[in-house]
C-alpha cells in the first residue's frame, strides 16, 4: 500500500540524514548527564521510602478514575493547589497531566478574536503547540531578545485588545536566561501585555525555596500566568499554572487538555506535594548543581568555546554531526552518559553535547569529568 511505502521512505530519508530518533535503555554504569532529575531525587532511596511510609488512606489509590470534572477531583488535587497557591501568593494554582498538556492547552483557552501572541524564538514545541491551536496571530522574537519583542510591541500592542508574551525562564537546549526583570517592564510599559512564563527548568533549582527564576528575582508577582512542571526537578510528572482566580476558572471551562484527560492518580498527586514541600531544604542540592553547571561552563569557555549557560544546562557546541557523536563516545567510554543533540533540534553547523547536571553526581565524579575538557 502506498501509504506503508510513503511512511518507510520518509524513515529511510531520516535515517539517511542521521536524524532517525530511536528508543534506547540508560546503558548501566553511567552516570546519566542528559537527565533533568535537576535536585538527585530519583535516586534517593531513603527519601522515597519516607513518602511511601507517609502514605495513608485516599492518597494510595493509583487511579483517580476520571477526569478532574467528573469524579477525579481527589484531595491530593486540592491540597497540592493549595500549596502552590500560598507558596507563590497567588489567588490560584490549577494542576495538569503535564507540561506539554498545559502549554498546549492553556492558550487556546484564553485567546480572543484581538489577542496577540510574541513568542521567543527558541520556546519549547509544546508552547509553539499551543500557539498554533489557539489560532491567535503571531510573531517570533529574536531568542532571548527582549528588545526585539519591545519593537512588536510598539508596532502592533495599539492595535490588539491583549498581547501575551511568552516566554521561558532558564531555556532547555542551551541553559541560558530570560532578563526577567526586563520582561517584567514590558508589562509595564504596555498596559495590555499579558505575562506566560514558563519556569519548567527554574523550579526547583533557582530561588531561595526553589520556587523558580521568577520568584528568585522578586517578579513572580507580575507573572500572569507562571507554568511549572513536576515531571524535572521535582521528579514526578505533571505540571500547574498560579495565576489569578478567574484565569483558573477559565481554564477549568474552556481548556481542553485539562477537561478531556483522566485526572493524576492520587498517589501521584500526593508524591508531587511531598516534593515540593521538601524543596525549601534543598538548598544545598540547589547550590551543587548550580555551582557545577557553573564550573562546567567555565572549563568549555577555557577551551575558547562560547557558552552561554546561565544555570544546571550546559551546552557543548562542537559544531559537527560526526565530531559530536565522537565527542559523545568518549564521554560515554569514561562513564558519563550525555547525548549529541544535532540540527534540525539545533541550528546547522551548532550540532553539541548537552549537559544536564543534577545534584546526585558526586564532586569526584564531577571532577573527572572535568578532566574530559582537558583535550
Ligand atoms: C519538558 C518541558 C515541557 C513539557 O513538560 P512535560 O511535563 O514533560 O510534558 C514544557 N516546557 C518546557 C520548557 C520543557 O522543558
Amino acid at each position: 500500500m502506498k501509504f506503508f511505502d510513503r511512511l518507510t521512505s520518509d524513515l529511510t530519508t531520516l535515517r539517511e540524514a542521521g536524524n532517525l530518533r530511536t528508543l534506547r535503555l540508560l546503558p548501566e554504569d553511567t552516570l546519566n548527564l542528559s537527565g533533568n532529575d535537576y535536585l538527585g531525587i530519583l535516586n534517593d532511596t531513603a527519601f522515597r521510602e519516607g513518602f511511601y511510609d507517609s502514605l495513608t488512606g485516599e492518597d494510595r489509590k493509583l487511579s483517580a478514575a476520571s477526569s478532574r470534572l467528573l469524579t477525579g477531583n481527589v484531595p491530593a488535587a486540592v491540597a497540592l493547589e493549595e500549596a502552590l497557591a500560598q507558596a507563590y501568593g497567588t489567588e490560584a494554582a490549577l494542576v495538569f497531566g503535564s507540561g506539554y498538556h498545559a502549554n498546549t492547552g492553556i492558550l487556546p483557552a484564553l485567546v480572543g478574536p484581538k489577542s496577540l501572541v510574541l513568542s521567543d524564538k527558541l520556546n519549547h514545541a509544546s508552547m509553539i503547540d499551543g500557539i498554533r491551536a489557539s489560532g491567535a496571530t503571531f510573531y517570533r522574537f529574536r531568542h532571548n531578545d527582549l528588545a526585539h519583542a519591545r519593537t512588536f510591541l510598539e508596532r502592533y500592542a495599539a492595535e490588539y485588545e491583549e498581547v501575551f508574551v511568552m516566554t521561558e525562564s532558564v531555556f532547555s537546549m542551551d541553559g541560558d536566561c530570560t532578563d526577567l526583570e526586563a520582561l517584567v517592564k514590558l508589562k509595564h510599559d504596555f498596559p495590555n501585555v499579558v505575562l506566560y512564563l514558563d519556569e519548567a527548568h527554574g523550579v526547583g533549582v533557582f530561588g531561595e525555596t526553589g520556587l523558580g527564576l521568577a520568584h528568585a528575582k522578586g517578579v513572580h508577582h507580575e507573572i500572569d500566568l507562571l507554568v511549572g512542571t513536576f515531571g524535572k526537578a521535582l521528579c514526578s510528572t505533571g505540571a500547574f499554572v498560579v495565576c489569578s482566580s478567574v484565569i483558573r476558572e477559565t481554564l477549568i471551562n474552556k481548556m481542553r487538555p485539562f477537561i478531556f484527560t483522566t485526572a493524576l492518580p492520587p498517589v501521584n498527586l500526593a508524591w508531587t506535594l511531598y516534593v515540593f514541600r521538601a524543596l525549601a531544604g534543598m538548598t544545598a542540592r540547589r547550590r551543587h548543581v548550580l555551582s557545577m553547571g557553573q564550573r562546567l561552563a567555565e572549563a568549555i569557555r577555557g577551551k575558547g568555546i562560547a557558552c552561554v549557560s546561565a544555570s544546571h544546562i550546559v551546552p557543548y557546541v562542537i559544531g559537527e554531526n560526526d565530531a559530536t557523536i565522537l565527542e559523545a563516545q568518549r564521554f560515554r567510554q569514561a562513564g558519563f552518559y550525555v547525548l549529541p543533540i544535532r540540527p534540525p533540534t539545533v541550528p546547522r553547523g551548532t550540532a553539541r553535547l548537552r549537559f544536564s547536571l543534577s545534584a546526585e553526581i558526586a564532586e569526584a565524579d564531577f571532577e573527572r569529568l572535568l578532566t574530559l575538557f582537558q583535550h
